[in-house]
């Protein structure tokens, strides 16, 4: 049985393969595009910080044979057109897309149902579910182009199974599971594309930070440690596999 936790990937596993990341300029974003570049595949980076995309590429183009590209969207503030842009551009230089990781999100805030602020959810339940509504639904033209493409949501395990005060956020990731499922069902058997969702788990980023600020950061894995899951289920390794909800960790 599939389980990317056992994935070891191989040195060139992702040679050849176009892929996009969203919230790729920090945590487990920045982490998925290093080590999908280190295995071999052409990165589209994209964020709303161009200063620490920038130091992604760097790191990126002194290691790889391909440089990236640096795709500039603020996924609160983007509008159509921003969209529309990038996609283009997708095309222009690549032609297809094989693989689209969204893991750009933010937590706002831990709150009881009761008192959560109406501005505040209606901005993660943006950044988190419209926006990665909008970036797919833009890109699907260049993934029908691949012969091979995946769509990876990130999960949690919040947006699993409910829990008290995480708001808008859970919610959030409860619905990038039903988008998940309701367009693999629409893909399925009609293309080679896969959908999928994978929840990290704990790891030691910003927002891990922002939601546990007490907790000792040395218990938690680095995103480094985490993206091999992430790259089976966006390369060869997942070919098949569909509609699923998967964990990086036990
Ligand atoms: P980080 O806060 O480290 O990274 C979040 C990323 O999202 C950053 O690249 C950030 O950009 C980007 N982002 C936020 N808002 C916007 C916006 N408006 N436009 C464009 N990009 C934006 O978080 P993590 O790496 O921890 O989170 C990555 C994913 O993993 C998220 O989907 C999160 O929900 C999920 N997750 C994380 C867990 C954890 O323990 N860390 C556990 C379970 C799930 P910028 O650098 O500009 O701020």
């Amino acid at each position: 049985m599939f389980d990317p936790r056992d994935h070891r990937p191989r040195a060139d596993e992702l040679a050849g393969r176009v892929l996009a990341v969203s919230g790729a300029s920090d945590g487990l974003g920045r982490a998925v595009a290093l080590a999908a570049a280190r295995h071999g595949a052409e990165l589209i980076l994209i964020g709303r910080n161009a200063t620490k995309l920038e130091s992604v590429h760097a790191e990126i183009s002194a290691a790889a044979a391909r440089e990236p590209s640096i795709a500039l969207l603020d996924l609160e503030k983007a509008l159509a057109s921003d969209y529309d842009a990038l996609a283009a551009a997708v095309q222009q230089r690549y032609g297809r897309l094989d693989g689209l990781l969204h893991s750009a999100a933010i937590l706002g805030t831990l709150t009881p149902i009761e008192h959560y602020d109406v501005p505040t959810w209606c901005r993660v339940l943006h950044v988190n579910v419209t926006a990665a509504f909008a970036l797919t639904q833009v890109l699907l033209p260049a993934l029908r182009r691949s012969a091979d493409a995946a769509v990876l949501f990130t999960a949690s395990s919040v947006g699993r199974r409910g829990r008290a005060y995480w708001g808008a956020y859970a919610v959030s990731k409860f619905a990038l599971e039903g988008l998940s499922q309701v367009l693999a069902g629409e893909l399925e058997n009609l293309t080679q594309i896969r959908v999928n969702t994978l929840n990290p788990g704990k790891a030691r980023t910003a927002m891990r930070r922002q939601a546990y600020p007490a907790e000792d950061a040395d218990t938690l894995p680095q995103p480094a440690d985490l993206t091999a899951p992430y790259l089976a289920l966006l390369g060869p390794a997942s070919r098949g596999i569909t509609g699923q909800a998967f964990d990086a960790q036990r």
